[in-house]
């Protein structure tokens, strides 16, 4: 490493998108710093669902099956309901993913982080500095050779510099706005949600529940199974929604637990294992400036969350892989220009883009109560409709009829 640099890399933020991407790089051979303001094991407001595309990169680093040893609930299959009440419940078939384990997980972000982080820890070459909040990029010129910050207990403050920094500090990211690749976020493509533990919640312990009821639209309600008897219960809606009305997410939450005729029994028993937390989605609906000169972002720092699923643990890994790849070449020629990583950029749309644009289209299908009542009622009354939107979780092609209008007047004359 030349003189004035500590690190060939530093990444910014330990959660799943940070972590992988330093496991990543240390794989690789790179000399990376980690840093997180907080201490790990260290909790992450979150619907805690684990996809096949979180899972992929787990596999990559071969951690996947280190789920299995902590609190967690397998998911083989999902639940919806419809405004009108109606349920229908579509369990996964066969091999829903890569391989032919289990389709996917609920694992409390407080054990899944630290699978990720204590996986990067123990990468030859990752160094991690935690307790260590960054406050904005050190500059010369335009282009970021380092991060300057403070020591969360002490306030002192200190400094580190490399070739390249990564921006995987989160929705709040302090890089995305020093950078100026975000100035406020846009309600148009930023989901506000609230999750708080219950233990004593009847009902399925292995499927993940999306309720679209009539009282919370045009958010959803979830219930998702943690392991040893807890559920993740939660609620999200998109900003601009709730703008010019008074929502209260944490109200809204309560009173369908409390009075809808689908959940009241449900809880008649149930008990809160922790208090409610609200935190903030950025969405992929968009596409949000990710690199510039000596600097890239990933995860919830470069707006990358499933507008329709609110899914962002997949996406954040995902990220991360691209943003290593192109690392390495950046490194191979010695070049860190934002030219050269606008490659990230390219590479990150062309792999995710089609997908965040699918789902965007979903979400916005997704506020027609008629839409929502007509295509639940159908699924409940006909197997082939359930299959069909079964299949949606993991075929694209189908995923992308699911908003064709063609698909709804089909569904109206069967
Ligand atoms: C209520 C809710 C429900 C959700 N449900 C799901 C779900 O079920 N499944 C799913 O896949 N996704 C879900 N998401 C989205 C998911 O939580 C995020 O997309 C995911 O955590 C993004 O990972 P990340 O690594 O980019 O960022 P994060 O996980 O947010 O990690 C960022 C890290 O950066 C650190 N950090 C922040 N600022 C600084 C700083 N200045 N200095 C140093 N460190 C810093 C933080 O301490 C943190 O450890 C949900 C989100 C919310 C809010």
């Amino acid at each position: 490493m030349e003189g004035k640099y500590d690190y060939d890399v530093i990444v910014v933020g330990a959660g799943p998108g940070g972590s992988s991407c330093a496991a990543l790089l240390g794989k690789k051979g790179y000399n990376v710093l980690l840093i997180d303001k907080a201490k790990f094991p260290r909790d992450k407001t979150c619907g805690d669902a684990v996809s096949g595309k979180s899972l992929r990169v787990l596999r990559e680093l071969g951690i996947d099956k280190q789920i299995e040893k902590v609190q967690h609930a397998p998911v083989r299959g999902v639940i919806f309901s419809s405004p009108k009440g109606v349920q229908i419940d579509i369990p996964f078939r066969g091999k829903t993913y890569e391989g032919d384990r289990e389709p996917g997980y609920c694992c409390k972000r407080i054990y899944m982080d630290n699978i990720f982080f204590t996986t990067a820890k123990k990468t030859k070459g990752v160094k991690t500095l935690e307790e260590f909040q960054v406050t904005g990029p050190i500059m010369e010129g335009q282009q970021i050779i380092g991060v300057k910050g403070v020591y969360v207990k002490s306030k002192k403050p200190d400094e580190f510099r490399a070739k390249l920094i990564v921006g995987a500090d989160g929705a709040h990211s302090v890089l995305a706005r020093k950078t100026g690749c975000v100035t406020t976020p846009d309600p148009k493509h930023s989901c506000a949600a609230v999750r708080g533990y219950y233990k004593g919640v009847s009902g399925p312990e292995d499927r993940i529940e999306l309720h679209f009821i009539d009282e919370v639209l045009p958010g959803y309600f979830w219930i998702f199974p943690v392991g040893n008897g807890e559920h993740n219960i939660g609620l999200g809606m998109l900003i601009k929604d709730m703008q010019g009305r008074h929502v209260n997410l944490k109200g809204l939450m309560l009173n369908a637990i409390k009075t809808n005729p689908l959940f009241k029994e449900r809880f008649k028993n149930a008990k809160p294992s922790s208090e409610i937390r609200a935190w903030n989605l950025p969405l992929g609906s968009y596409r949000q400036k990710v690199h510039g000169p000596g600097y890239l972002l990933l995860g919830d720092a470069a707006s990358l969350v499933d507008p329709f699923t609110g899914e962002g643990m997949g996406n954040a890994t995902a990220s991360a892989k691209i943003a290593s790849e192109i690392i390495d070449q950046a490194f191979r020629v010695d070049n860190f220009s934002e030219n050269m990583l606008s490659q990230y950029s390219e590479n990150l749309w062309a792999e995710l883009g089609s997908e965040l644009k699918t789902s965007y289209n979903l979400q916005r299908a997704g506020k027609w109560k008629f839409l929502l009542n007509l295509v639940i009622d159908k699924a409940a009354k006909k197997p082939e409709v359930r299959e069909f939107i079964g299949g949606t979780f993991t075929n694209e092609e189908a995923k992308r009829e699911l908003y064709s209008p063609m698909f709804y007047i089909k569904l109206l004359l069967t």
